[in-house]
């Protein structure tokens, strides 16, 4: 069940309204393979960062089952940095700054253990770089998950409509949903995605949960309501890491499925935005992480008989 992540490996500096961090350390691959460690520990990581980057959260990330033999490190370079801000409904952020640094030439290489991977996390990165993964593969993965963000799409939307023609799962916000397809409707926002190339599509839609579809179905999963929300970053990435970790597990593709994963995604979401950065999610048993699905489960519960 080999399971390769493709993303950032960061600093970032956050400001909530409940606090300010200096550089801490982040990046969508981070929160990806650490959420995914939950269900699986055969991760495969790819990625760059400069030789300011800790090697004691490379460590962390190793302890929790990634290999980083794909994991470039640059000397006399810097790591991406990306600074946001968030308002206080803690649904929106600006983006402060993003200094691209050693990501600006990122030429990734794909580990070759790792070229037959069976699942594939493509996080956010400029959609050129997820296309030079997917050509170092020597085989079609059995599920191609690609998340991204309106940063590229500003930027790169001829190269981010080309990579996700061959996808399976596109996994972004609302409102990059609604920038991608030119549609305020998410259902017709949908639609048009699909038709795009993504066999199913992810929408996350903050506190306020996610929504899945495919062609014919759409399915719906809740945000946990917290007392206190303390740091949304990372929660897309967390969230894709334990819905991709979860088929990653169960080897079931199947919309059905799909439909089970992105609970255990936004269960893995729930608990990155309860600290800042990546704190959260390590070091969480077993049942830490049952408890929290058994929440989610009890939440959407409900016994009608329509007779
Ligand atoms: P999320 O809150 O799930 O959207 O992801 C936040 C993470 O994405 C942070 O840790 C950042 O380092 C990383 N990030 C921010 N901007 C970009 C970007 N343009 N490309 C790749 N990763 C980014």
């Amino acid at each position: 069940m080999s399971l390769l992540v493709v993303g950032t490996v960061a600093f970032d500096a956050i400001e909530t309204p409940f606090g300010k961090t200096d550089k801490i350390v982040g990046g969508a691959a981070s929160y990806i393979a650490l959420a995914s460690s939950y269900f699986t520990k055969d991760i495969s990581l790819v990625s760059v960062v400069g030789d300011d980057f800790p090697q004691e959260f490379m460590n962390t990330l190793k302890n929790h089952g990634a290999n980083l033999d794909g994991l470039q490190i640059k000397k006399g370079e810097k790591s991406f940095f990306w600074s946001g801000r968030y308002h206080n409904d803690m649904n929106s952020r600006d983006t402060l700054d993003t200094q691209l640094n050693v990501l600006a030439d990122f030429d990734p290489i794909v580990p070759e253990s790792s070229k037959n991977c069976e699942f594939l996390m493509l996080g956010n990165l400029m959609p050129n770089v997820q296309q030079k993964v997917l050509s170092q593969l020597t085989a079609r993965p059995k599920l191609i998950v690609l998340d991204t963000m309106n940063f590229w799409m500003d930027i790169a939307m001829p190269e981010l409509l080309e990579t996700i023609k061959g996808i399976d799962v596109l996994t972004i916000n609302d409102s990059e949903a609604r920038q991608l397809s030119g549609e305020y409707s998410l259902v017709k926002a949908a639609q048009k995605i699909l038709a795009m190339g993504p066999k199913a599509l992810v929408i996350k839609k903050g506190e306020h949960g996610a929504l899945l579809f495919n062609k014919e179905e759409v399915f719906f999963a809740p945000a946990l309501p917290l007392e206190d929300v303390f740091d949304p970053t990372g929660a897309g990435d967390s969230f894709a890491g334990g819905f991709i970790g979860y088929l990653a597990k169960t080897k079931d593709i199947s919309f059905e499925n799909m439909k089970r994963a992105i609970i255990f995604g936004s269960a893995m979401a729930s608990f990155t935005v309860e600290k800042f950065g990546t704190e959260r999610l390590i070091g969480l048993s077993q049942k830490d992480v049952d408890e929290r699905v058994q929440e989610f489960i009890d939440l959407v519960q409900f016994d009608i008989s329509l007779v």
